[in-house]
């Protein structure tokens, strides 16, 4: 056997190890010096959903990021144009024109519905998706919101009632009927739960980083790009958006804040806002100015946000000792005292030192 350049075996065995080790060097440093830089991030905002819509993501591919958004836009107004009550043709609209009867719907308004229907069983309806007759009277938010006479509050009122609602499937088809004169509105849960949509739609398109923002209904979707637990801000509920008097830190969670602040009217000196009570017919009386829902379901967030509005302090205390899973911020008016589940304190920061904290027990 002859070799070349009069290598040995060994030798030629030892600058394989050589190439090798140098190989792995290489490889390493290039990871680390990649890993080291800032992930790109791309961006879409738009009014959707009666509000505006931010999503966020970072990544290393700007086209895989760019595609992600798109379709996820997309997917907002696919949705949208069938949960909205402002669309003719949305499946919540044909139920609510054909009262009384079945209306073919889609497997996503049926799922919407029946998480509706659960988050309105649990809080013994404090949130209730049978509450359109009330919220069209006052039309708070429109151009007619007005007050009404006690008799039209009384008899939209009587109109509320989720245990009307049926879901019925057959043949691999679902019907839903609501009772004669009844209408939906589901204002109160559909940002939660197309937030989680768009969270599922963006992991499978591999995105780990990402903000889901659907005018506050806040989805924080796996770590910060730094690696880190994202920080954050909970709205002011006397201050200017933008505002907070808290932060949490949190990885794939969402967080969803409901107050008085964000949809009123202003009649005779009387603040009137979007938050109704069910068993009022009127916007609720609450003790709470602001209650911030944590949640990794954005969907369960967003109703129970608007449950524990209506349900004041005493009550959500109550109901919230009955359901330890669910962590909530609630902003006490008058004194500004700050309300927390026992789970968040390990997280939560609160930022206004004007407001005390009290942890509910
Ligand atoms: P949110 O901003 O999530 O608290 O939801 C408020 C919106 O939900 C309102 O604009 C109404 O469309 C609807 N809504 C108001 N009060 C209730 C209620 N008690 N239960 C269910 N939906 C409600
Ligand atoms: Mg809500």
């Amino acid at each position: 056997m002859s070799y070349i350049n009069g290598e040995t075996p060994k030798s030629k065995l030892r600058s394989a190890i050589v190439a090798a080790l140098l190989a792995a060097v290489i490889f390493w440093a290039a990871k680390a010096y990649i890993s080291g830089l800032e992930p790109i991030s791309a961006e879409r905002e738009s009014y959707r959903l009666g509000t505006v819509v931010r999503l966020t993501v970072w990544g290393e591919d700007k086209t895989a990021l760019d595609h992600a958004l798109d379709d996820s836009m997309a997917e907002i107004t696919r949705l949208e144009s069938l949960f909205s009550v402002n669309i003719a043709d949305s499946d919540i609209s044909k139920i609510n024109a054909n009262s009384g009867q079945f209306v073919e719907v889609s497997p996503e308004t049926k799922e919407v519905l029946a998480l509706a229907v659960k988050n309105a069983a649990m809080t013994h309806g404090a949130f209730d998706p049978t509450i359109g007759p009330v919220v069209k009277l006052w039309g708070i938010g429109t151009k007619n919101a007005r007050v009404p006479s006690d008799s039209e509050i009384n008899a939209a009122r009587a109109l509320v009632d989720y245990r009307k609602v049926s879901i019925h499937d057959k043949g691999g088809r679902t019907y839903v009927a609501v009772g004669k004169g009844q209408s939906l509105d589901l204002g109160g849960i559909a940002k939660g739960w197309i937030a989680d949509r768009i969270a599922a739609l963006l992991k499978e398109r591999g995105v780990k980083s990402a903000i889901v923002d659907l005018g506050g209904n806040i989805y924080a979707l796996g770590e910060s790009p730094r690696g880190r637990e994202w920080k954050l801000g909970l709205r002011h509920p006397q201050k200017p958006r933008g505002e907070y008097f808290a932060a949490v830190d949190v990885a794939d969670t969402s967080v969803v804040t409901s107050g008085a602040y964000e949809r009123y009217f202003e009649k005779d000196g009387v603040r009137y806002h979007h938050i109704l009570d069910p068993s009022t017919g009127r916007p609720a009386q609450s003790d709470l100015i602001s209650v911030s829902v944590i949640s990794k379901k954005s969907a369960d967030a967003d109703a129970l946000c608007t449950a524990l509005f209506v349900m004041g302090l005493d009550r959500s205390a109550a109901f919230l000792k009955r359901h330890l899973d669910i962590q909530a911020a609630l902003v006490k008016g008058g004194n500004n005292a700050v309300f927390i589940t026992p789970d968040l304190k390990g997280c939560f920061k609160l930022t206004d030192g004007t407001m005390a904290l009290e942890v509910l027990k």
